[in-house]
C-alpha cells in the first residue's frame, strides 16, 4: 500500500495468473497453454519482418490499430465479415473492453447486477470491481454445470465461458442461443467466451447474425499455441464492435504490435496444423480423463484443453504441493466447493505419462 496510490487503485483486488517458473524446469500443466509448438507459418510470418536489410525496419512506423490485414484472416477462418471482429491484446483485453463497453456501472441509474457462474474464470469479479459493475455470481449445479436457466431473471447482462473453466463442462448452443433471445428482448447483451471450443463443444459463433447483442469472445492463445503473441478476439454485431473500438481508443489506439499482427494472421491461414495438434489434445484428455477415473479421482466430463478432477483422499492443497516437489505444476483455487480439485492442463503424451505416473505413487506414498 502506498499513500500514492488514488483510492481506486487501493481499491482493487487484481487477477493471480498462473506461475511462470524461471528457476527450475517444470512440468507446465497450470495455464492451459499448447504443449505444442505453433504453425511454423507463425516463425516465418514473423521473421519476414526482419527480412531485406534484416533491420527490422518496419518496426519505426506504428503498427495498423484497426489491425486490418488480422482481422480479414479472421473474418475468412471464422465465416463472418470483418467489421464484426475486434481484435485485442490477447482476449483477456477483449474482455476488459467488453465489461466496459456493455456493462452499466453503479453510478449510472441502471443499478441490476450482471450475471456469471460462480465458478468461473476468476478474472470476471476482477474486471466487474475495475470497472465498478455490480456483479452476481450464479452456482453451479451439483454437478457443476451451468443452468441457462437460472440467468433467466432480471439482470445488466451475462457472461460465462464456453466450455466453463475451470470445470471444461460446455453446454448446447440452442440452450445458449435462448438465453441470448431471452436477453435481447429485455436489451441485454450475452457475453459467450469461448476461449477453449477448439477443443470441444460448439461455437455459437455461426448464429451472430441472428442475435445482435451475442459477443463472442476467441482466443489464439490455446487453440493456435500463442499464449505469448497475445491475441484475442471479440466477435459479433458491428455495433458492439463499435462499441469495443471506441473503448480501445480511449486507451490505446495501438494495442496489437506488427509482430503479433503478423503471426496471427499467419496462424489463422494454417488451419490443418491446428485441427492435428487439437485434435491430439482432445485425445491425450480422453485417455488422461480414464486413467485418472481408474486411480480414484472424481473427474468433470471436459470439453477443454484441461480437466477439472479431486484426487481421492488426498487433500487438493497437499496432492497440489506432492506434484510440484516432483516438478509438475497444475493449478488449484482455493474456493469454496472447489478446493479439493485440480485444473490440470493437458500436456504432450510423454508429459501426461510422467503426471500419471507421479499420481500413481503420490496415491501410493500417502496410504
Ligand atoms: N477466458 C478464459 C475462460 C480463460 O481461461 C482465459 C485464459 N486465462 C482467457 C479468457 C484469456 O486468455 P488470453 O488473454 O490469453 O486470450
Amino acid at each position: 500500500m502506498s499513500r500514492y496510490w488514488n483510492s481506486r487503485v487501493k481499491g482493487l483486488d487484481p487477477y493471480i495468473p498462473g506461475e511462470q517458473p524461471r528457476d527450475r524446469k517444470f512440468i507446465k500443466l497450470n495455464t492451459n497453454e499448447n504443449p505444442y509448438p505453433p504453425s511454423p507459418r507463425v516463425g516465418e510470418a514473423v521473421r519476414q519482418i526482419f527480412e531485406g536489410d534484416g533491420t527490422g525496419e518496419e518496426l519505426r512506423l506504428y503498427s495498423d490499430p484497426a489491425c486490418t490485414d488480422l482481422r480479414t484472416a479472421a473474418a475468412a477462418y471464422f465465416g463472418l465479415r470483418p467489421e464484426q471482429i475486434f481484435a485485442g491484446n490477447g482476449s483477456d483485453e477483449a474482455l476488459a473492453f467488453a465489461f466496459a463497453a456493455f456493462f452499466e456501472s453503479r453510478e449510472t441509474p441502471v443499478g441490476a447486477a450482471i450475471l456469471f457462474p460462480d465458478i468461473s474464470y476468476s478474472f470476471y469479479p476482477v474486471y466487474a470491481r475495475l470497472w465498478n459493475v455490480p456483479f452476481t455470481g450464479i452456482p453451479l449445479t451439483a454437478d457443476f454445470s451451468i443452468n441457462p436457466d437460472d440467468y433467466r431473471q432480471p439482470s445488466a447482462g451475462v457472461i460465462f465461458p464456453n466450455p466453463n473453466a475451470p470445470t471444461g463442462r460446455s453446454l448446447e448452443s440452442e440452450a445458449i442461443l435462448s438465453l441470448a433471445a431471452y436477453l435481447e428482448t429485455r436489451g441485454k447483451v450475452l457475453i459467450v467466451d469461448e476461449a477453449y471450443i477448439a477443443f470441444g463443444g460448439e461455437s455459437v459463433v455461426p448464429a451472430l447474425d441472428d442475435h445482435p447483442n451475442l459477443l463472442v469472445i476467441q482466443t489464439l492463445s490455446k487453440s493456435a499455441s500463442l499464449a505469448g503473441l497475445r491475441v484475442g478476439f471479440a466477435l459479433g454485431h458491428p455495433d458492439l464492435i463499435e462499441g469495443l473500438c471506441r473503448i480501445r481508443d480511449s486507451f490505446n489506439s495501438y494495442t496489437l504490435d506488427r509482430l503479433a499482427q503478423a503471426g496471427a494472421a499467419a496462424a489463422m491461414h494454417d488451419t490443418a496444423y491446428y485441427a492435428g495438434i487439437n485434435g491430439k489434445i482432445r485425445a491425450t484428455r480422453e485417455r488422461v480423463s480414464s486413467a485418472l477415473g481408474e486411480l480414484g479421482f472424481t473427474v468433470i466430463p471436459s470439453q477443454a484443453n484441461f480437466i477439472f478432477a479431486r484426487p481421492p483422499r488426498i487433500s487438493g492443497s497437499v496432492f497440489f504441493s506432492r506434484l510440484r516437489e516432483r516438478g509438475i505444476l497444475v493449478r488449484r483455487f482455493n474456493k469454496e466447493r472447489i478446493a479439493d480439485y485440480l485444473r490440470i492442463s493437458m500436456g504432450t503424451d510423454g508429459e501426461m505419462d510422467i503426471f500419471l505416473e507421479a499420481c500413481g505413487n503420490i496415491l501410493r506414498e500417502e496410504k
